[in-house]
């Protein structure tokens, strides 16, 4: 399947499709605008088709088919840091998020039980299909559900209307972006709507106004006396304080020289860069799926089809990629992904069932009992495996992560507000 049957009204030129080549592709066309052109342009929304002052990498960094380092090497090697320092930092936002959520699981709980507690009603369906009479608002929704992508400042805008103006919950407008979105990332989403809210920054939430919407959209959208401008923070309580994060410092030796099957998730899909000394027995793929969730109410998946094709089209290039990186070890490398889950035809419970029975056999095909994956952050993936790591027909298996050394210099500085951790970049950077 191509991305543009995924999403029809996706121009050929638009979005980079979904895969490391593609991603890779992009960051090269991008690179040179990285410096002055993206701190001058990133603003500015110029609509579908039309997004060439931002990168459009977030679908490939959210699934590491391109890495952070590797974004930030690349631009480095193009501008000197105080040229690039605006884009950077936008990648470390990222980063700030993972760390910060990674520390707070319980804000990630509580948003998945408080959908599974809010009722829909009429004016959320007029929202999702774009039909408020808010020109700017219905566009940007049309703009989602058909292209998977909105611009950063679309985003506020979007959410700071959906929450102020038509006074809807901001978890159901998280719901309908990670519905929707190709880049949908717990940690990212979750707490962008919550900034917006003004729930993340306390007592500071951000206004969508018509004036700078009409200058950052170069006009396309006014929506004059059609906003609430005088708004207040959402009521919510206190952020919990940090845990600790227990991020572990896994060397290649993690299995004691033992023979091991790599699961690939979509959390993770750059093997290459993961550190593993040894080749694996095995690479597989899990199902696409276990980056859904079947919501407890209404037994219906959150995540679209075509989000879940998209995440099936990225593993399949890991899976091809790995083919080739370990042609020479004999590596076997296998695709867990059966054609229905990708279709959400099973409940959660048989895709948890059936995972665990076909790498239970895989296990003993291969005498292996030792399972390897890179590290899995807050969300859909992490709680999926942890469900699979407790299955009975796995008991007998042990389980190991390896993380990157990116993620375990940054993340546990995302303790308090973004600032702090920002002034620690340079640091970072030259520490590489
Ligand atoms: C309400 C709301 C929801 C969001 N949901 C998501 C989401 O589900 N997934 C997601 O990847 N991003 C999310 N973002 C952040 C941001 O909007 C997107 O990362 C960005 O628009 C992606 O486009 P780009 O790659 O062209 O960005 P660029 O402007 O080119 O930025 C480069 C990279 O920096 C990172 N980045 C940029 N801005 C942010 C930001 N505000 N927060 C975190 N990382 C950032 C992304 O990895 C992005 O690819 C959300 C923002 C808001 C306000």
């Amino acid at each position: 399947m191509m991305m543009d049957d995924l999403f029809p009204e996706q121009a050929a030129d638009a979005l980079p499709a979904v895969d490391r080549a593609s991603g890779l592709s992009r960051l090269e066309a991008f690179v040179g605008k990285a410096g002055g052109t993206y701190a001058k342009g990133r603003n500015y929304d110029l609509g579908p088709g039309r997004h060439q002052l931002v990168s459009c990498l977030s679908a490939h960094l959210r699934r590491r088919l391109i890495t952070e380092a590797e974004v930030i090497d690349a631009v480095l090697s193009r501008h000197n840091f105080p040229a690039a320092e605006k884009f950077i930092t936008e990648i470390y936002w990222r980063t700030y998020f993972k760390g910060w959520l990674e520390m707070r699981p319980s804000v990630w709980q509580q948003w998945l039980s408080d959908l599974d507690r809010l009722p829909r009603h009429a004016e959320l369906e007029k929202a999702c299909s774009g039909q408020t009479g808010i020109a700017c608002f219905d566009a940007w929704a049309h703009e989602l559900t058909h292209t998977g992508y909105l611009h950063n400042h679309a985003r506020m805008w979007f959410a700071s209307i959906w929450i102020f103006t038509l006074r809807l919950p901001w978890q159901q407008g998280a719901e309908f972006f990670m519905a929707h979105l190709r880049d949908g990332d717990p940690a990212s989403n979750t707490l962008g709507w919550r900034w917006v809210a003004g729930l993340q920054t306390r007592g500071k939430p951000y206004a969508a106004r018509a004036d700078n919407i009409d200058q950052f959209t170069k006009g396309r959208f006014a929506p004059h006396g059609q906003l609430n401008e005088q708004i207040y923070a959402v009521d919510g309580p206190e952020n919990p304080p940090a845990s600790p994060l227990a991020l572990p410092d896994l060397t290649p030796s993690v299995c004691d020289g033992r023979p091991y099957i790599f699961l690939l998730t979509a959390e993770d899909l750059h093997l290459d860069s993961l550190p593993l000394a040894d080749a694996p027995a095995c690479v597989a793929g899990l199902p696409a799926l276990f980056g859904n969730h079947q919501l407890k109410a209404e037994k219906r998946w959150l995540r679209s089809p075509a989000v879940d094709q998209m995440d099936a089209l990225a593993l399949k290039d890991a899976l091809t990629r790995a083919e080739n990186s370990f042609a020479e070890s004999g590596t076997e490398v296998i695709n867990l992904d059966t054609d229905h889950s990708g279709q959400q035809a099973l409940a959660s419970d048989q895709l948890i069932d059936q995972t665990a029975q076909h790498l239970a056999d895989l296990c003993q095909r291969l005498q292996v009992s030792d399972l390897v994956t890179a590290y899995l952050p807050v969300g859909f993936w992490c709680a999926h495996y942890q469900r699979l790591a407790a299955h009975p027909a796995l008991s007998s298996a042990r389980w190991h992560y390896v993380t990157r050394a990116y993620d375990r210099q940054a993340w546990p500085s995302a303790t308090k507000g973004f600032y702090p951790f920002k002034s620690k970049i340079p640091a970072w950077l030259g520490r590489r």
